[in-house]
């Protein structure tokens, strides 16, 4: 579904991706593992068209779509939640929702399983979005991530900001999504545990280079890991 080959990019001259190698296959959670400043928010606007990439290529559903418009990756099936959520603040959840749908008018069917999956926002349909709790907007991103019909879900650290019940509540609807539809997931975290219990595997990014791979069993197991990431070994 994605391959990266080798991938760099930066900001001027600041070198933060030095040839990322990441693969996704097709009904696959990758969880990309990585502290404050490794890149990961770097490598995963890179590779939805946002940043401009350097250097390697970026392949998406068999299509090199490096150094292709945000808007093109998107319709490809590629859809980045960020992990700020940029919703906007003054309109409704419900109006936040629709500017996700694909082709711009939603499936009624659609629209019910998001609420189904996030139960919360039926009950906040009129809302204003700025005015929900950090984890309700995150709901309502994944929401309108979902709407589109992704081929591939990108979600750069969804549980940032968010109370430790919050956290986990996430996790469990994206457990639940992810039973139901067998939808294809990258997700950024810092924290181990739980992205660990949703993906199969783990790519753990430092300083911008991949440094280890593996199943979560390995992950999970590993020492240096361990040691780094959740702080114990
Ligand atoms: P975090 O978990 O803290 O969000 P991250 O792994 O997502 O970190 P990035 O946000 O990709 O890391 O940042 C990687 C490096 O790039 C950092 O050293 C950061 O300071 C730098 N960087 C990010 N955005 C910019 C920018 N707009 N201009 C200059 N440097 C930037």
């Amino acid at each position: 579904m994605l391959q990266v080959r080798e991938l760099t990019a930066g900001y001027g001259d600041l070198r933060v991706l030095h040839g990322v190698d990441l693969e996704v296959e097709e009904g696959e959670v990758v969880a990309l593992i990585g502290a404050n400043g490794a890149g990961k928010t770097t490598l995963l606007r890179t590779v939805a068209g946002l940043h401009p990439a350097g250097a390697g290529t970026v392949t998406f559903a068999g299509e090199d779509v490096t150094r292709r418009p945000a808007a093109t990756v998107a319709r490809a099936g590629l859809r980045l939640v960020p992990s700020d959520r940029r919703l906007f603040p003054r309109m409704t959840v419900r109006e936040n929702l629709l500017l996700g749908a694909h082709p711009h008018r939603p499936d009624p069917g659609d629209l019910r399983r998001v609420t189904s999956l996030f139960p919360r926002l039926a009950e906040r349909w009129g809302q204003l979005a700025g005015t929900l709790s950090g984890g309700e907007q995150q709901m309502v991103a994944v929401g309108r991530a979902l709407l589109g019909r992704p081929r591939l879900l990108v979600l750069d650290e969804p549980t940032t900001g968010l109370a430790p019940q919050l956290a986990t509540e996430l996790y469990a609807s994206l457990a639940s999504l992810r039973e139901q539809t067998g939808i294809t997931v990258l997700v950024a975290e810092q924290q181990l545990p739980r992205v660990l219990a949703l993906a199969q595997r783990g790519v753990v990014l430092e300083r911008g280079q991949v440094r280890y791979q593996g199943t979560s069993e390995q992950l999970r197991d590993d020492p240096e890991v361990r040691r780094a990431y959740l702080g114990v070994g």
